[in-house]
């Protein structure tokens, strides 16, 4: 992250711009992790209606953004029975289990085709007995993490959620927020671990942007919500989601989140197609070998619903700036793209700058006050530089445009709601 936010502060505010993978000095949040259990004395429901809450959780959580996508795993037949009117009902019963847990994983930039790079068994291993979006998940505009993130867990799109950008100001107060802003009055709509706890139930987060927010019934209790720290090895952290299934079965978390900072962290650095790609992702396949190794010896992988998903893609960005010096805040907008298509600007025919309003419908990035009036959409690989510099680094950017190819992700579902072997297109 870093000189590039949605700002009125700036001559342009561009939505394109990457931001920095969350390294020490630019970490999610900023404290130390606690991974120790402790129960919590929240009531554990029957697991008729715990069963049902799920269900309905499930529903909730990806209705806004994948309702396509989940319908066509709960409730639509696919292809092979299209002539039926029949939803099929995939969900299995519990072996081991006495209630449902969902575990939902992200690994940071993990780029649509980013498993076809290297061996990776055990993320297929989930796909082959689970679901997936066969041509990737199309992360939200902007295809950033923090605007993503929050999606996922909320199913609302950025400018209902309120967080659209890594960092943006407010305009009406002029505050800005950036990645440890942990006020409430910044994250809108209603996360999915503040859902569990409505209902009742107990929830776990093990790192995702917005989980340490105090915010309705969630107060980001002690022992339950991790707060961020970017040095915890992933073998720990997938270690202590394991942890929570030796508590007694009532006081098991029924939602619990696991985050990854890689590929992503790489990605920015040498790009989507530098061997560092395969071997981190290689890595990843391992935190789910080990994820599911642990599973495995409790008995209880089957009956465990793992939902894995990326924020974003990656493409590759080697030189490629357009320079807009001669432009300021003071500039008409209707000069704006004339000044860019003239040729005087260096490259300016990749941007186009939008009034917010007139950007394309499908990008659903328009109704806040939070989304500055201007927006600039750059063409994938470029990055606006307002002062040339001689830098000759190459890496990877993301944040451009949601339609982009390169900017898709994965989703894989696999366990007891999910269908075994499915495969929709896209969502
Ligand atoms: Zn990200």
């Amino acid at each position: 992250m870093g000189s590039d936010s949605l700002s009125q502060t700036k001559p342009i505010p561009l939505s394109t711009e990457e931001e920095d993978p969350p390294t020490q000095s630019t970490a999610l949040l900023s404290f130390d992790t606690d991974s120790s259990l402790e129960s919590e004395a929240n009531g554990s429901p029957s697991k008729c209606s715990t069963t049902t809450i799920f269900i309905v959780l499930i529903l909730v959580s990806f209705v806004a953004l994948f309702s396509a996508f989940v319908f066509a795993f709960l409730f639509y037949s696919s292809s092979h029975s299209s002539s039926s009117a029949t939803p099929r009902n995939f969900s299995r019963p519990l072996k081991q289990l006495e209630n449902p847990v969902v575990l939902l994983v992200s690994s940071d930039g993990f780029r649509f085709g980013y498993q076809f790079k290297t061996p990776t068994p055990n993320i297929h291993r989930l796909v082959e007995n689970g679901v997936e979006a066969e041509m990737g998940l199309i992360p939200v505009f902007p295809s950033l993490t923090f605007p993503n993130h929050y999606s996922i867990v909320t199913g609302l799109y950025p400018a209902y959620h309120g967080i659209i950008n890594n960092h943006f100001i407010d305009p009406n107060t002029g505050e800005f927020f950036h990645s440890a802003s942990h006020e409430p009055k910044w994250w809108l709509g209603e996360p999915l671990w503040e859902t569990v706890v409505n209902h009742g139930l107990k929830a776990v987060t093990n790192f995702w942007p917005g989980s340490e927010v105090k915010k309705g019934s969630w107060n980001c209790p002690e022992k339950l919500c991790m707060k961020y720290n970017n040095s915890v090895p992933f073998e720990h952290r997938v270690d202590t989601a394991l942890s929570y299934f030796d508590l007694p079965s009532r006081e098991i978390p029924a939602f619990m989140t696991l985050y990854f900072e890689d590929p992503d962290h790489q990605g920015h650095k040498v790009g989507p197609d530098d061997p560092q790609i395969t071997e981190s992702v290689a890595r990843i396949d391992r935190m789910i070998g080990r994820l599911i190794d642990g599973l495995e010896r409790r008995g209880i992988f089957e009956d465990v619903t793992i939902i894995m998903v990326g924020d974003h893609g990656m493409v590759v960005r080697c030189l490629l700036f357009v320079h807009l010096q001669v432009m300021h805040h003071r500039m008409l907008f209707a000069k704006m793209n004339e000044g860019l298509e003239s040729g005087k600007v260096d490259n300016g025919k990749y941007l186009k700058v939008y009034l917010k309003e007139d950007l394309p419908s499908r990008l659903h990035y328009a109704a806040s006050d939070r989304i500055p009036p201007i927006i600039g959409l750059i063409e994938e690989s470029f990055k606006v530089e307002q002062k040339r510099s001689k830098r000759k680094e190459c890496g990877g950017s993301h944040g451009y445009d949601n339609a982009i190819f390169s900017m898709r992700s994965i989703f894989i579902g696999h366990g007891p709601q999910f269908a075994r072997g499915e495969e929709g297109a896209i969502f």
